[in-house]
Formats: structure tokens, sequence, C-alpha cells
């Protein structure tokens, strides 16, 4: 390598936020404006109001949505799920993985910039909070360099105690998604000392969310974020990313030596207005959560300018190196349809779930016994879970034999997201029966539905 390359490339031998002496450097972008950061409010609002919104939705008056790890119930549009699906989390979880690769192979960080729960926070909720009472970047700068003013005390006390009444908010709608909205709003009406635990552990979260959003910030993105970290390998030279144009932009600024100048007029609004720090004109870099905002900064010189928007585009490093414009490409269509594949495949399989779950198993250290009227009769445990948020009436018959099924219990009433247990006689004449260990079925029932059948072992000696 050169050493003019070497002098090129030394922006990647730092992080933007962080200087010499290892010291914080706050970054303070300017308030952003424009059609794609007009869109990312939309996208924004959208999945808050998906957030805020869904514990109050409910079903059959239970939540339509609930991730209750502590008690290990969960309710996906209404459906519950229960330990014994984790099958389904497993699948779910690789198939997360298999399409967070395939998507950010297609489509670069979208997910950063537009869907992020840290850049919805922050950009939506927090930021524009500090513009409102600090003002715009270089009213911050000049805050945060002032001495204790009464300016600055005042500004620091209102934005402080507002962040504080956003973390709070966005702890409890969490904690709403786990416990659901009617717990959260009992606690909240309840005394704190009867749920001290509780509100300290939230206290904790909520403090935690206050230090990100106050001053941890973009380095969730930048240092921490293990999705930040893999994209390089993730991202290939087709990928769809935030890309500067350098072959239409460079020679930056004003013509010099004889040399006409590029269409970068070497402003430096897109750098003013990047949340991570960045220079986006140094090519693609791990800081990059693709949020547009110097598309939007750029688009907005070039109208002044009178040159063609899109210096800055979504764009691949092939189409800009080989001056091609956007087109959906074969390997762009492949991938987005196993994605949709992927999801089409987990939606039959969350929604092609049984309603119930059976087990059954002979009761241990049961043979078999003899009844007065000549049948044999074997023992069996069972326990029925109902997935559904509806009381059930679940029926057992015998598919393979003629013979009688005594549940002790009698009728079979399990109410919503319960666990039936119970034992059942299962009586059989031994004329029907071929040999001492027969396999025979049995069908589970609800109304008239076969939910599911189970195959069991029954002992009996067919010569008596
Ligand atoms: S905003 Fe556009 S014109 Fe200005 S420095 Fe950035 S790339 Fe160049
Ligand atoms: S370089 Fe552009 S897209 Fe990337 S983080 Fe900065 S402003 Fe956002």
């Amino acid at each position: 390598m050169s050493v003019q390359d070497e002098i090129q490339n030394s922006f990647r031998d730092s992080i933007s936020t962080i200087d010499e002496q290892g010291k914080r450097v706050f970054i303070h972008p300017k308030k952003p404006t424009g059609r794609f950061f007009n869109r990312r409010l939309i996208v924004g609002w959208v999945l808050l109001a998906i957030l805020f919104g869904i514990p109050f939705i409910k079903y059959n008056g239970e939540s339509y949505f609930m991730v209750d790890v502590i008690h290990r119930k969960f309710i996906f549009f209404g459906v519950h799920f229960w330990p014994q699906d984790s099958y389904l989390f497993a699948i779910t979880m690789i198939s997360l993985l298999v399409g967070i690769v395939l998507f950010t192979a297609v489509y670069g960080r979208l997910w950063c910039g537009w869907a992020c729960p840290q850049t919805i926070f922050m950009e939506i909720l927090f930021r524009p909070v500090e513009y409102l009472i600090d003002g715009d970047s270089k009213d911050q700068r000049r805050l945060r360099n002032a001495s204790w003013t009464f300016e600055k005390i005042w500004k620091r006390i209102v934005k402080n105690f507002i962040f504080v009444v956003i973390s709070i908010v966005i702890t409890n709608a969490l904690l709403a998604w786990v416990i659901g909205i009617d717990e959260v709003l009992k606690i909240v009406a309840e005394p704190i000392s009867e749920h001290l635990t509780g509100f300290i552990v939230m206290l904790i979260f909520s403090g935690f969310l206050f230090f990100i959003y106050s001053w941890f910030r973009e380095q969730v993105c930048t240092i921490l974020c293990p999705y930040g970290r893999i994209q390089g390998v993730l991202l290939d030279v087709n990928s769809i990313i935030v890309s500067y144009d350098y072959k239409r932009g460079e020679p930056r600024g004003k013509a010099k030596d004889g040399q006409p100048a590029g269409d970068c007029i070497d402003c430096g609004q897109c750098v003013q207005v990047c949340p991570t720090g960045i220079d986006i004109r140094n090519g693609t870099q791990l800081e990059c959560i693709n949020c547009t905002a110097c598309i939007d900064a750029c688009d907005s010189v070039m109208d002044k300018v009178k040159k063609p928007r899109g210096l800055i585009r979504f764009a691949s490093e092939k189409e800009i190196s080989e001056g091609a414009k956007f087109k959906i490409t074969p390997r762009m269509i492949g991938y987005s349809t196993l994605l949709l594949a992927l999801m089409v495949f987990l939606t039959v399989l969350i929604f092609g779930r049984n309603d119930l779950e059976t087990t059954i198993l002979r009761t241990p250290g049961m043979l078999y016994q003899q009844q007065d009227d000549d049948r044999i009769s074997n023992l069996y445990n069972i326990k029925i879970i109902n997935k559904t948020i509806d009381t059930v009436n679940v029926e057992l018959k015998l598919l393979s034999h003629k013979g009688e099924i005594n549940l002790v219990k009698g009728v079979v009433k399990i109410k919503p997201s319960t666990i039936y247990e119970d034992v059942f006689f299962l009586k059989i004449d031994p004329k029907e029966l071929k040999a001492k260990r027969s396999e025979i079925e049995i069908g589970i029932y609800m109304g008239n539905k076969l939910i599911e059948t189970k195959e069991l072992t029954f002992i009996g000696d067919k010569d008596k």
C-alpha cells in the first residue's frame, strides 16, 4: 500500500467517537430533514405504535401478544405457545439467523437505520427532545462546552427529566409485553412496598435505558452490537448500501491543476448529519447504520447547486464502480424468494400447530386387569395441554379396536392455557386381541374434529 493510500485509509485506524487520548467525543448530528427522513419517521412511528399499542390488544380477555419468559407463557397473534413448542422456537431462531444473513447480503444494514429499536428510540423519541431543548448541533456543541450557566443548568435538568420519563415509559411498555398490560397497570396503582423487587428491577432497567440514550448512544452500534461487527463478512460488492458515488463526486471541491471538479462540493453536510460521525465518502464503514441522513443532506446540496440528486444513494459497490443504474439482480430475487419461503414455512408451522398436546403413558407398575365382564383393562396416565384461549371439551375414542375408555374424572373439560391430568381404563374384549402385546390407536377429539391420534401398547392375554 502506498503512503497516499495509507493516508487515505487512516480513518480506519480510529473511531470517530474516541479521541487520540481515548476520551469520548460526543457526536452532535445536525437535525436531519428530507424525503428519506420523512419516510423513516413514518416507519418509526408505526413501529412505536406497535410497541406501545399491542399490549392493549386483547382477544377473549387475553393479551394478543405476550412474551412472559418468567412464567414461560408465550402468545403470538392470540395463539399460545408452551415450553413443549420449543422446537418452533428453535426453528424460528435458525430461520431468523438465515434470514439475517440473506437480508444483509442483499439489502445491507437497512434494519439498523430503519427498524432497530436502538435507532428508533434514539432518533424518534430522544433526539427530537434534545433538538427541542438544546437546539441544533451548533447550539448543542456550544452548550456542551459552556460553563454551568443558568441556561445550561435548566436545559440539562429539563432534558434529562424528559429522558428519564421516556425511559420509564419504554420500560413499562416492554414489561407489558412480558406480564400483560393489566398486571402493569395493577402494579402501578398499588403501593411500591408490595412490589419492591419488581420496582428495583424496573428502576435498574430504566436507568440503563437512560444511560444508553443520554450518554452511550451511537456507541451501541459502533462498539457493542454484534450485528454491526459481522457485517464485514455479510456484505459483498452486490449488497445495497448507502454509498457515495466517488466516480461522480471526485475530485471533490474546486477544480485544480486544470482537472475538472467532481460533483462533490466538499461542503461536509453529509458528515454533519451523520449520527455515528463518519464520512461516507471514505467508503463502506462498520459504523454506517444506513440511516440515510447523508443522502437527504447531499440531495438538498445537489438541489442547491443544480446537479442531479443521488451523489450519495442506495447502491451496491458494483453499481458505483461500473457506473451502472440500480437493477434487480437474479441474486436479489433468489435471496428474497428464499427469505419469503422461510417466512411462509414458519407461518405454516406456527399456525398449523395442534390446539392440544396429549401425552399418554401406561401407568407404571401395572400390567392388566381382568374385568367382571371378562374384558381386559389397562391403566394409562393422560396429560392434555390446551394451547387455545378457549375452554375445550375433549373426547377420547378408541380407533383401532372395539372397546371402552373410562376416565376416572369423567368429562374432559379443559380451561384455556391449562393442563388436564387424569388416568383412564382402557377395556377391550380379549377376542379383539391378536397377541399379548397389541398396538392400539386412540383419537383425541374436540367436538367432531380429530385433533391428534396416539399409538399405545395394550397388554392382555388373548387366550383368557
Ligand atoms: S453533502 Fe454531498 S456535496 Fe457535500 S460533502 Fe457530502 S457528498 Fe459532497
Ligand atoms: S454515513 Fe450516512 S447512512 Fe451511514 S450512518 Fe452516517 S448518515 Fe447514516
